[in-house]
Formats: C-alpha cells, sequence, structure tokens
C-alpha cells in the first residue's frame, strides 16, 4: 500500500493552499457577519474565484470546460477550501457537485452542454431539491409531484433547506410523477431553471453556522417546464439522487475535515503565544494533549475520506458505506475538536475575533447535512449485519 501523493496531487495541493489563504480565507468572516444581501454577492464572487483556478470543473470532463481529475485530487483541494472557508465550500459543492454530478452522470448530452460549461466557468450557479418540510432523513415521503400536461410537465410542492436557493440559476427538483410505482421508479429529476413559471425562492434562513453560504426554501406553483427538463429518464430521480448523494457525503466529509484542521492549526498557534502562570499554556499537558487528540482524529479522517474517495473511483462495492464511516466519523470529528479549538482559546474562543468561535458553529452541520449520523449508523449497520446473514 503506497500513502504517498503523486506529483500532480502534491502539486494541487500546494496550489490550493497558496490561493485559498490569500483569496478565499480573508473573506470568511465578512461572509460570516454579512447582510443576506451582501451574502449573495461575497458568495458569488467566491464562486467565481474557485472557478478560476479550476475547483469547480475537478469532476468535470474537459468537453466542458472541466479537468475531471482523480476523486482524491479534488479531496485534497476541497480541504484546503472548506479549511479558508467552510461557506464557499457548501455552495460551491452544491452547485458542481450536487447539481453539476447528477448532470454528469445522467445527463443527455444536450443538457451537459447547456449547463456545465457555466456551472464550471461559476457563471451559473445550481442547487439540489431532495429535502421537503416533512421529507428529510425520510428522503421518499416526498410531496412534490410532477404531473404531465402535452409536452410539458406541471411541478407543484416545496423544497426547503435548498444550499443555494437565493442565488441558484437552476435548481434539480426530485418530484413523484407516479406514486403508485414508489421511489424506486416513480420520482423523477427536473432541470429547473429560476425563471420556470411558478418557481419562487423564499427567504434565506438565519443559521448558526455557514452562514456564508444561503440556504432557503423553494416553491412550485403550478411551476411549468419543457420535456427537455427531465434529467436522463423518468422514474430514475430517486435513484439518481441516492447516488449523487454518495458523492455528496465524501463532500461532507471533507468539509469536515478542512474545519477540523483549521481549528488545530488556530489552536496550535494560540496555545504557542498565550501565557498562564508565565508559560505559553501549550507547556501544560491538558492544552497539548487535547492538540494530540486533535491529530489523531483528523488523521484517521482524512485516511477514511481518501479510502472512501479511493473505493468510489475504483467501482469498489463497499464505496457506498466507506463514504459513510468517512462522513460519520469526519464529522463528529470535527465537532468534538472544535470544541477543543475553543477550550484551548479560553475566553477568546467564545468572541467572534477568533477564527474558532465560527468553525465551531460551522463544524455541527456535518453530523446533520446529506444524512445525519444516525442514518449513516443505520447504512453502515445494515451493511455489516447483511455480511453476518451470508
Ligand atoms: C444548512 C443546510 C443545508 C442543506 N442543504 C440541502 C440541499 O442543498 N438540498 C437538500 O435537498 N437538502 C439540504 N439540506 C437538508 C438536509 O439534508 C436535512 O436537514 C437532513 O437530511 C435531515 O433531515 P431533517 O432536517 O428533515 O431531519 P429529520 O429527518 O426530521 O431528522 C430528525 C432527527 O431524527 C433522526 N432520524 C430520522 N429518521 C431516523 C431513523 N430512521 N433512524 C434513526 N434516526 C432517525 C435524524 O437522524 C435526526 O436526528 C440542508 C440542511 C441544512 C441544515
Amino acid at each position: 500500500m503506497d500513502y504517498s501523493f503523486t506529483d500532480e496531487q502534491l502539486s494541487i495541493k500546494q496550489n490550493f493552499a497558496h490561493f485559498c489563504q490569500k483569496e478565499i480565507a480573508p473573506r470568511a468572516p465578512l461572509l460570516d457577519r454579512a447582510s443576506e444581501e451582501e451574502v449573495q454577492k461575497l458568495i458569488k464572487e467566491n464562486i467565481k474565484k474557485l472557478a478560476s483556478i479550476g475547483y469547480l470543473g475537478m469532476y468535470h470532463e474537459e468537453e466542458y470546460g472541466g479537468t475531471n481529475v482523480d476523486l482524491i485530487s479534488q479531496v485534497i483541494a476541497g480541504e484546503e477550501v472548506a479549511k479558508a472557508c467552510a461557506s464557499s465550500f457548501l455552495s460551491a459543492g452544491a452547485s458542481c457537485g450536487l447539481f453539476g454530478m447528477p448532470l454528469k452522470l445522467f445527463g443527455t448530452p444536450e443538457q451537459k452542454k447547456k449547463y456545465l460549461p457555466g456551472i464550471i466557468a461559476g457563471d451559473l450557479i445550481g442547487a439540489f431539491g431532495l429535502t421537503e418540510p416533512e421529507a428529510g432523513t425520510d428522503a421518499a415521503a416526498i410531496r412534490t409531484t410532477a404531473v404531465k400536461d402535452g409536452n410539458n410537465w406541471i411541478l407543484n410542492g416545496s423544497k426547503t433547506f435548498i444550499t443555494n436557493g437565493p442565488i441558484a440559476d437552476v435548481c434539480l427538483v426530485m418530484a413523484y410523477n407516479d406514486k403508485n410505482a414508489g421511489p424506486g421508479a416513480g420520482v423523477t429529476a427536473f432541470i429547473v431553471e429560476k425563471s420556470a413559471p411558478g418557481f419562487k425562492v423564499g427567504k434565506s434562513f438565519d443559521k448558526c453556522g455557514f452562514r456564508g453560504s444561503p440556504t432557503s426554501e423553494i416553491f412550485l406553483d403550478d411551476c411549468t417546464v419543457p420535456e427537455s427538463a427531465v434529467l436522463g429518464e423518468v422514474g430514475r430521480g430517486f435513484i439518481q439522487a441516492m447516488q449523487t448523494l454518495e458523492f455528496g457525503r465524501i463532500g461532507m466529509a471533507t468539509v469536515a475535515l478542512g474545519i477540523a484542521q483549521a481549528c488545530l492549526e488556530e489552536a496550535n498557534k494560540y496555545s504557542k503565544e498565550r501565557k498562564a502562570f508565565g508559560r505559553p499554556i501549550n507547556r501544560y499537558q491538558e492544552i497539548s494533549f487535547k492538540l494530540a487528540d486533535m491529530m489523531i482524529m483528523i488523521d484517521i479522517a482524512r485516511l477514511l475520506i481518501y479510502r472512501a474517495a479511493y473505493a468510489r473511483q475504483m467501482h469498489d462495492p463497499e464505496a457506498a458505506v466507506y463514504a459513510s464511516c468517512a462522513k460519520l466519523f469526519a464529522s463528529e470529528s470535527a465537532t468534538q475538536i472544535a470544541s477543543m479549538a475553543v477550550q484551548v482559546h479560553g475566553g477568546y474562543g467564545y468572541i467572534k475575533e477568533y477564527p474558532v468561535e465560527r468553525l465551531y458553529r460551522d463544524a455541527k452541520l456535518g453530523e446533520i447535512g446529506e444524512g445525519t449520523s444516525e442514518i449513516q449508523r443505520v447504512l453502515i449497520a445494515r451493511s455489516i449485519l447483511a455480511k453476518c446473514a451470508k
């Protein structure tokens, strides 16, 4: 087993670290404290900045403007983006990943040609609309409907917690076209442009963390889209969404990793500088052991993420369960690590002037978004039980 990076991966790490610390990190506190209108402007600028170094095209093929690099390279770059600004990671990921990935995997050549170049260039912003007020973990309980009307489809329902909702030009919307067929064959994914009649965006949610990434409800009120808006085939939407979320879990694990790494670096720096009882606080074992524990958890999370990314790339049948393990461990570790980082800062960790205060609030989302910790445990346990049954 070879744990070393290729030259290309090393250069991606260096380039992204340099770019993100210079261009993205200084804007993270601004995004965190900005008004709703300012957030929309600043995050669009950050998405455009990330496009300029090719981040949004890493998932995508050359013919649409991407570089289609391996998944481990994407994780390496993603960690640097998340470390600099978790909100930018989330909004960029919702656009080029949650919207762009199903387009790549299931879209027709016309759909890819129409949307992917804009997404990759950061000129077009995408969103992914699965969750509804009554259907989160239980995604099959969505109530949004799609009814065929001549050459059009009429969508009715609402989506909630949609990352990029307020800034998205186009949103992938999952709706039942045939409730009797069940989720596996009766849900279709539609590419809905914001100009579609009956498409409305709700107010941005006032969130605890990830305040720089706008989130809102979306309303579909006799929303009319052409037949060409169907992603791939009718009736495949739920399976397409679940496959997209398998990639998304590697993404959520990566954002947790970036947050955790930022916490460790901040705690390390602060504990060197802060003195108590005549010594830097990192000379006290209670503090230095926290740094050690943080490092171990980060290393394990990183290895689990690399394993999940590699397995996905190699079409390993265990890839989905590896993604759940990585997401679960990385996100739960990140909340613990963020808490330790605040503790190392004492009272200063509790005020907004210090980045760990924001990182602490941001960390929690990892345990909720793209499948809660509870549901990851359900999936992992189900896989173990299935093996025991053999
Ligand atoms: C900031 C943010 C951004 C988001 N972005 C998007 C997006 O872009 N697109 C999108 O579609 N969605 C998005 N989501 C939604 C997110 O995926 C859901 O919030 C998540 O799946 C949980 O659903 P829920 O909030 O309805 O909680 P619920 O499903 O109501 O869960 C509540 C609690 O019950 C537990 N629970 C539920 N079922 C079970 C079970 N079977 N076994 C054990 N425990 C269970 C859960 O783990 C949780 O602890 C976002 C959410 C947030 C907060």
